[in-house]
């Protein structure tokens, strides 16, 4: 098995016994409201969901802000993969969400003349967890439907202004809306054009552009008539296949989801025009035929049945120094903390990991020791995530910049063990105590400084 390379950042963690990690809180649901805690989680994606669903089974007491009036089934594929599927799993909705997930078995991957270089076995089930696939509305629905179920206080269309920490009283808040609500902690999970960062930083940073947009489509394989041209019927085949063409500066890749009944493609390409980026700006047809007219024909018969595609430009950032307000009242989670490169296959699952171990690691520090206690939760997740953000840039040059002759295991997508067999749960009743310490004896220090 593979190192797991965030271990050694935070010195020594006990070894502790499954029955040990429970005495602690480990997959268990504490009371309502026991901690005392009370958060304000702006931002209801992914990323803020987990916080909040976590929180509540730890038993702190949250308010979710989304400025979007109503939740729009906006969007197509999303993965999560083994690390964060064990949370829809210990939260009870594996069943609502493996009948609308695609299951591919095996990822093929061609080189632009349609030669195959390599066939990945993609296992859908391992690490005691399963991998999620799917369209984002629908695998998001069933996760705000839990959030609701728990009674969380979901407040849509509350679009934060400001941001402020008070740590002299001990709290921080948000003005929306012209009202000003104050919690024990704010967390900022409002992605990747987030303003909580605003007060992190002191300055506003800018997005830089990554040098790549994608166009992404989704669409239904019966109704484009996938099965009636011989040279797309591959697809709608009652068997879960994700399918790759690496190129020169592009990658593309298709996969019929749901036993061949739904198209998902996404094209990465070259493209510094713009650094906007929106989930529905539409997509020219030329321009993406154009892109792969040189190419096995069977790319531009895929992607010619697609009714609308979406132009998204891919922003990027560079890491910030650290995810916490001065005082340490603020944590930026997700998209807002750390945006990832699709090429990682990380971002939501990364997202949902934030969120959990957060909860995690407010219920062992307590009310009484807020700050400590996420000044100890961001020095357990900021290696990781960071080198999970590097796996995704180095799998992006590594097609964008194949050799010929590159082919076999050397194409694969990266699917390290230290990667995928985490439990990020277990892992912050495991290592909190550590790192707690360490955090007491030595002062805080920036995290992006902790970086070898
Ligand atoms: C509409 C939409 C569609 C997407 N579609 C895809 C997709 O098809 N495939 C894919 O891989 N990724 C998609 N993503 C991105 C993906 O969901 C994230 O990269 C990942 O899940 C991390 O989630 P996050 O919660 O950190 O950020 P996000 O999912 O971006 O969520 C941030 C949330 O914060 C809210 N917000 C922002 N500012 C404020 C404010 N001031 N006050 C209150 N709320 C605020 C936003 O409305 C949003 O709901 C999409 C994101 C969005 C918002």
């Amino acid at each position: 098995m593979d190192a797991h390379p965030h271990s050694e950042l935070n010195g020594a963690q006990p070894e502790l016994t499954d029955d040990e990690l429970r005495e602690l809180g480990f997959a268990q649901v504490a009371p309502p409201n026991s901690s005392g805690i009370r958060i304000i989680i702006v931002g209801c994606g992914f990323a803020g969901l987990a916080c909040a669903i976590e929180s509540v089974r730890k038993g702190h007491s949250v308010t979710i802000l989304e400025k979007y009036p109503q939740v729009k089934n906006v969007g197509d594929v999303i993965s999560f993969n083994f690390n964060s599927g064990r949370f829809f799993l210990r939260w009870g909705l594996h069943d609502k969400l493996w009948p609308i997930c695609g299951h591919a078995s095996e990822f093929r991957i061609h080189n632009p003349s349609g030669e195959l270089l390599q066939v990945q076995p993609f296992p859908q089930a391992q690490f005691d967890s399963y991998a999620y696939n799917g369209h984002r509305g629908e695998i998001y629905e069933v996760l705000l439907d839990h959030a609701k179920s728990l009674g969380i206080d979901i407040r849509l269309g509350h679009s934060v202004s400001e941001f402020w920490e008070d740590p002299n009283a001990g709290e921080a808040g948000v003005i929306v809306n012209g009202e000003r609500m104050s919690a024990d902690l704010v967390v900022g999970a409002d992605g990747v054009r987030s303003t909580a960062r605003r007060l992190v930083l002191g300055v506003d940073d800018k997005p830089k552009s990554s040098g790549y947009a994608i166009y992404r489509t989704w669409f239904n394989a019966q109704a484009a008539g996938i099965d009636r041209d011989p040279l797309t019927s591959f697809l709608a085949e009652d068997k879960d296949v994700l399918y790759g063409w690496i190129g020169q500066d592009v990658h593309f890749l298709a996969s019929n989801c749901k036993r061949g009944t739904s198209i998902s493609c996404v094209l990465t390409h070259k493209d510094d025009a713009d650094i906007d980026e929106s989930w529905s700006f539409p997509g020219d047809r030329d321009a993406v035929l154009d892109i792969v007219k040189d190419w096995d024909p069977r790319c531009a018969a895929i992607l010619s049945k697609a009714p609308a595609f979406v132009d998204w430009k891919l922003v990027y950032r560079d890491p910030l120094p650290t995810w916490l307000s001065a005082g340490a009242r603020l944590a930026l989670i997700g998209d807002a903390a750390h945006p990832f490169l699709p090429t990682s296959v990380q971002g939501a699952s990364q997202a949902v990991e934030d969120g959990v171990a957060l909860a995690v690691a407010l219920q062992l520090g307590g009310k009484s020791a807020v700050p400590h206690a996420v000044r100890t939760w961001e020095s357990l997740r900021y290696k990781r995530v960071r080198l999970a953000q590097l796996l995704g840039e180095s799998t992006r040059d590594k097609w964008h910049r194949a050799k010929p002759a590159d082919r076999g295991a050397a194409m694969d997508l990266p699917r390290p063990e230290w990667l995928l067999d985490f439990d990020a749960e277990k892992h912050t009743y495991g290592a909190y105590a550590g790192a707690a310490a360490q955090l007491a004896r030595e002062g805080y220090q920036m995290p992006i400084d902790t970086l070898p």
